[in-house]
């Protein structure tokens, strides 16, 4: 009960002046008025209170924020740890151990040097040093060992503490691990050919630049070998892209199992692969790593249900004194230019030769298309030959081009450009007209043939059968006078083979060409329809130094005569590969030993001199 006489109010009244609150005291004795001595008591009271309750209200805000303080270290999501005067961990957050992959009761106590990977501690110390002696040290990336091995890159910052029993240090860490690891797959993707995952064209040309150098220090040369996939483009047009590259990562994977330790190997786009070969000695040595190389990629593959049997064409160079990596590059190019326009599966070393040949091919394309018009074309005739009579039993039509101002071209200068352009079509009509033409001035009385060879794009040609028929008429020549000959590499799937068969149908000799060196393969042969094997001259040109080419010979010889298919080997230089030959039980031979390819009239004249 309040009585209004005896009743007692005191302010409270702040450091800064405001109101905190009202002290009020009820003096029991009611009605009393209270004595001066009371009310100077209660005053003096009420500062006290003041002080009092301000006290709490400031307490209860540092615990307040303390608590916060506590969390936002704890829970914060950069990995933060205290350590004291000497540099030892007092207390950890949750970040930081989880970086570290250590407890707190693991890393409390530890001195903070030791979390460092070895090989930066020297760095660590001295950043440790710059933080105690006062300064911020901000946004330094180093490495750091987990507790489970693993490496862990993390952005630095030790701030220096004052405290009141010394310098104190805040070491945050901001983990930037998959931020490297993002960069690092970035500069990867960079250097690196995204299907095969081989270093690119630029990174190659970088690392060849290195070698160079080293080669200029050290001696020794380098190797430059361009690998590309025979008849790739086929492999893409008939399975489609997604087998084309599977057996593209499948043939790099063929070229790095083959390295040796100072090779490297690239993708420098499409087909076309390059090694790196450092401290070769010569040029026969750089013909043993191509050898090496061709073998490893000419391995059956699976892909799906469809086997292929990759083979490569190889140019190759050897640096020389001042050499540039672009001017290798080049060089390997050109050799490998010429190894496909010799047939598919050849190598070729770089010779001086070769430059001018390949600057000239870059003219062909816009002279080839007159070529026609002002008849520039020839077909040059090789007799094949019957090895127990030694007689020719038919011609093997071979084109050239009578350029105006470079002379006789061979295939290999154009045909590339050729078999590439619209004007293939009309110049293998030709082809044929010309060769049934020419057959009829061949032999007197005898029953010769002629041979004449088709790409794959002709073979698939809708009008093909049409333009073989009218040749066939217009010279009056039989169907069986007619060899069509086909690269085993370009028989691949089911629309070669029908067009094969339409045209055996029709009553012309299909022969395989340059057997032994495509994706068929020996198994194969029985399926498709084939009158003639033409075994390829690389396996004749090595029958004596080669075991396994003259096994392969062998085996091709047998069982086409298990097929009754005929059997020509090609590119016989020499008595000893004929006599090699006639032992297998080859029936047919065709090569330089006997004439080399030439006109119609010279050809026939030739042969009617060779004999026994
Ligand atoms: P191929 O069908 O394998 O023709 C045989 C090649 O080997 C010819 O080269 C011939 O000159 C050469 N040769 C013949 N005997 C020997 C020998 O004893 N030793 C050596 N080292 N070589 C020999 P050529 O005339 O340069 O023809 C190259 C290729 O061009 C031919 O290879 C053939 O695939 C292609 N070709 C030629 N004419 C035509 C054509 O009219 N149409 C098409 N599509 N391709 C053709
Ligand atoms: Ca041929
Ligand atoms: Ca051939």
């Amino acid at each position: 009960r309040w009585h209004p006489r005896d009743a007692l109010f005191a302010p409270l009244i702040g450091s800064d002046g405001g109101l905190l609150g009202v002290l009020s005291v009820d003096d029991p004795e009611d009605g009393m008025l209270p004595s001066r001595e009371r009310t100077a008591m209660l005053e003096a009271f009420a500062v006290q209170a003041s002080i009092a309750v301000e006290h709490a209200r400031a307490h209860q805000s540092l615990a307040e924020s303390e608590a916060l303080l506590h969390q936002m270290f704890e829970e914060a999501p950069v990995a933060k740890c205290l350590l004291d005067p000497d540099g030892v961990i007092v207390r950890v957050n949750r970040s930081f151990c989880e970086f570290f992959g250590r407890g707190p009761d693991e890393l409390i106590g530890l001195p903070a040097i030791e979390l460092a990977d070895p090989d930066d501690r020297e760095v660590a110390r001295s950043l440790k040093g710059q933080a105690y002696g006062g300064k911020i040290v901000r946004g330094v990336e180093r490495r750091y060992i987990r507790a489970d091995g693993e490496t862990r890159y993390g952005r630095l910052s030790l701030i220096p503490i004052e405290h009141a029993s010394g310098r104190a240090v805040l070491f945050a860490v901001v983990d930037t691990t998959h931020e490297r690891e993002a960069q690092a797959q970035l500069q990867h993707l960079a250097l690196h050919d995204a299907l095969t995952s081989l270093p690119n064209r630029n990174l190659i040309a970088d690392r060849l630049e290195q070698a160079l150098s080293r080669s200029a220090r050290e001696g020794g040369r380098v190797g430059v070998l361009v690998i590309d996939l025979d008849h790739f483009k086929l492999v893409n047009d008939s399975y489609g892209h997604p087998v084309g590259d599977q057996l593209l990562v499948s043939v790099a994977e063929s070229l790095t199992g083959v390295l040796r330790g100072a090779d490297t190997a690239g993708r420098l786009g499409g087909d076309e692969f390059i090694v790196v070969c450092e401290g070769v000695e010569d040029l026969q040595e750089l013909e043993l790593i191509a050898d090496r190389l061709r073998a490893a990629i000419r391995v059956p593959v699976t892909l799906g249900d469809v086997t292929l049997c990759p083979s490569a064409s190889v140019g190759a160079t050897l640096s020389f004194d001042g050499a540039s990596a672009d001017e290798l590059v080049a060089q390997a190019d050109m050799a490998l230019y010429r190894a496909k326009g010799q047939g598919r599966g050849r190598f070729e070393v770089f010779d001086e030769d070769m430059r001018s040949g390949s600057m000239q091919q870059l003219e062909v394309r816009a002279e080839l298309d007159q070529a026609l018009r002002r008849d520039e074309f020839r077909l040059h005739y090789q007799p094949i030959l019957d090895v127990a009579t030694s007689r020719p039993i038919g011609y093997e039509a071979l084109l050239r081009w009578e350029h105006p101002q470079r002379g006789l071209l061979y295939p290999g200068d154009f045909l590339d450009v050729l078999t590439d352009s619209e004007l293939e079509t009309p110049v293998t009509r030709w082809v044929l007209r010309r060769a049934c033409a020419d057959l009829r001035s061949f032999g007197d009385g005898e029953r010769l043939f002629v041979s004449v060879n088709l790409s794959p794009r002709q073979l698939t040609r809708d009008g093909l059968s049409a333009d073989v028929q009218a040749a066939l008429a217009d010279a009056s020549v039989d169907p069986d006078q007619l060899w069509l000959e086909i690269t085993e590499h370009d028989i691949l799937d089911v629309r070669h083979r029908s067009s094969l068969q339409s045209l055996q149908d029709l009553g012309c000799r299909i022969a395989l060409d340059d057997f032994g060196t495509g994706y068929s393969g020996l198994t194969y042969l029985q399926q498709l329809p084939a009158d003639v094997v033409k075994i390829d001259r690389g396996f004749v040109a090595r029958l004596a130094t080669d075991r396994v080419s003259a096994g392969i010979v062998a085996a091709v010889t047998d069982l086409a005569e298990l097929l009754e298919l005929t059997v020509v080997a090609e590119g016989v230089e020499t008595e000893e590969q004929l006599e090699m030959l006639r032992a297998m039980g080859v029936g047919y031979v065709q090569g330089f030993l006997f004439a080399r390819p030439q006109p119609a009239p010279a050809a026939a004249a030739a042969i009617a001199g060779y004999g026994p």
